[in-house]
Parts: structure tokens; C-alpha cells; sequence
């Protein structure tokens, strides 16, 4: 099957109100188009470089969201058009996202990431760090970013019972933060979680966002 065809039977089994980032890392340009024309608009890449070639060649209408672990020093490259970081770590990162936005006269949209899995390869808060963060007076300051919500990632296994676990977690801290800093803030609604692999756990556990590759631009050549 085609891009156009795995994507518009994709987005038939789920709910219209999950959105769907089109996860494109590895992919072509003309890949992406393929997405762009069938309707797709919301694409994810983990790599700063990759990123930085495909935008100028591709549609303006695009957002772009960053979904790997980003690294201080390379906020400056994204910063002129990324919509949403997924994966912020610490106040450091924060500062400095704050800081290219307002060059950019931007507000960028940023989720917490948490550390949910197993795996210790996987970045991520817990929850202490993450208040600590959202209590940091320096938190207040920050004009050019907006907290839209959380992101984790899954075990990889195929134990459905740890994964739904792990997915009822990064819900719970969702609705810590939400009732402990952003009680009256409606842009505080996302949580990002759900891949190719486990996004029916994801949707079923109340994600409002799920990043998908594989399934729907084919298994990936590194
Ligand atoms: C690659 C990646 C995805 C998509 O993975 P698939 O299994 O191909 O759907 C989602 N989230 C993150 C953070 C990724 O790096």
C-alpha cells in the first residue's frame, strides 16, 4: 500500500479527536508530500539536521513538531518555525527555547516529557523534577513558550498490561500538573503518547496525541 492510502485508513480507525503527528524521520521529502497531499499537515522529526534540510522544500503550511531530544545548543536552528517540542527536560532547555522564540517574536509550544518506561535509555521526568521546573521562579518569566501538556513514551513489549500502566502513569501526572499549575489554563489539554505499536493502549488511556511512523510511511532503513 501507498502512503495515501495507509494514512487515510489509518486515520479511519481513530477517534477525530486524537491528533495525529505523521512521524517522518528517516523519509524522503516526496514521502512527506505524499502525507501533506492526502490532508496530512502535522509531521514529527527527531534530528535537528534532517529537520532543518526538508523544511525549505516543503509546504509553509506544515507544523512541525520535534519529538527527539533536543539539545540546548540547537534550539537556535528550529527556533524560526518549529510549532511544539515534545520532549523538554529541564528549566536549561526551557530558558533557552524562551530565549529563541522571543528572537523569532514566536511563542513555542512545549509538552513535559516523562519518563514512564522501564528501559533507563529513555529520557524523561518524574514527577518531582517536574514540579520542581513548573515551581522555579525563573518558570514564570518565560513569555515565549507556552506548556501545552505531557508526552511519554512506552515500554518497548509486548506485555499490553505494563504499557496501559505505564500510560495510566503519564495520565495521572497530566492531571497533577493540570490541577496543581495549570487549573485554569485550556491550552494545557495534550498528552502525547502512542506509536505505531501500542497507540490503541494510548487512545484507550486517554492520549489526545499520538505520534505514528511505521505504520504509516513502512518500516524504516537506518
Ligand atoms: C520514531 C518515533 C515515533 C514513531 O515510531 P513508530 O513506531 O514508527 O510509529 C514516535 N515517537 C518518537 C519519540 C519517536 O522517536
Amino acid at each position: 500500500m501507498g502512503i495515501r492510502e495507509n494514512l487515510l485508513s489509518f486515520l479511519d480507525t481513530i477517534p477525530k479527536s486524537v491528533q495525529l503527528v505523521a512521524v517522518s524521520k528517516t523519509k524522503p521529502n516526496e514521502a512527506i508530500k505524499e502525507a501533506y497531499d492526502a490532508g496530512q499537515r502535522i509531521f514529527g522529526e527527531n534530528k535537528v539536521q534532517d529537520l532543518v534540510a526538508k523544511v525549505p522544500e516543503l509546504p509553509k503550511d506544515i507544523n512541525w513538531h520535534f519529538i527527539g531530544h533536543m539539545q540546548t545548543n540547537k534550539v537556535k536552528l528550529i527556533a524560526p518555525f518549529i510549532s511544539m517540542i515534545h520532549a523538554v527536560d529541564s528549566i536549561k532547555l526551557l530558558e533557552e527555547i524562551n530565549k529563541q522564540a522571543l528572537k523569532n517574536n514566536r511563542t513555542i509550544e512545549c509538552l513535559l516529557q516523562f519518563h514512564i518506561a522501564t528501559e533507563s535509555t529513555k529520557f524523561g521526568l518524574n514527577f518531582e523534577e517536574a514540579t520542581q521546573i513548573l515551581n522555579n521562579p525563573v518558570f514564570y518569566n518565560l513569555n515565549n513558550i507556552k506548556i501545552v501538556g505531557v508526552m511519554g513514551m512506552g515500554t518497548y513489549t509486548d506485555d499490553t498490561l505494563q504499557i496501559k500502566n505505564e500510560f495510566k502513569q503519564l495520565v495521572n501526572y497530566f492531571n497533577l500538573l493540570k490541577d496543581n499549575f495549570f487549573k485554569d489554563k485550556v491550552s494545557f489539554k495534550e498528552i502525547s503518547m502512542g506509536m505505531s505499536g501500542d497507540y490503541k493502549i494510548a487512545i484507550d488511556e486517554g492520549s489526545t496525541m499520538i505520534r505514528i511512523g511505521t505504520k504509516i510511511f513502512g518500516e524504516r532503513n537506518y
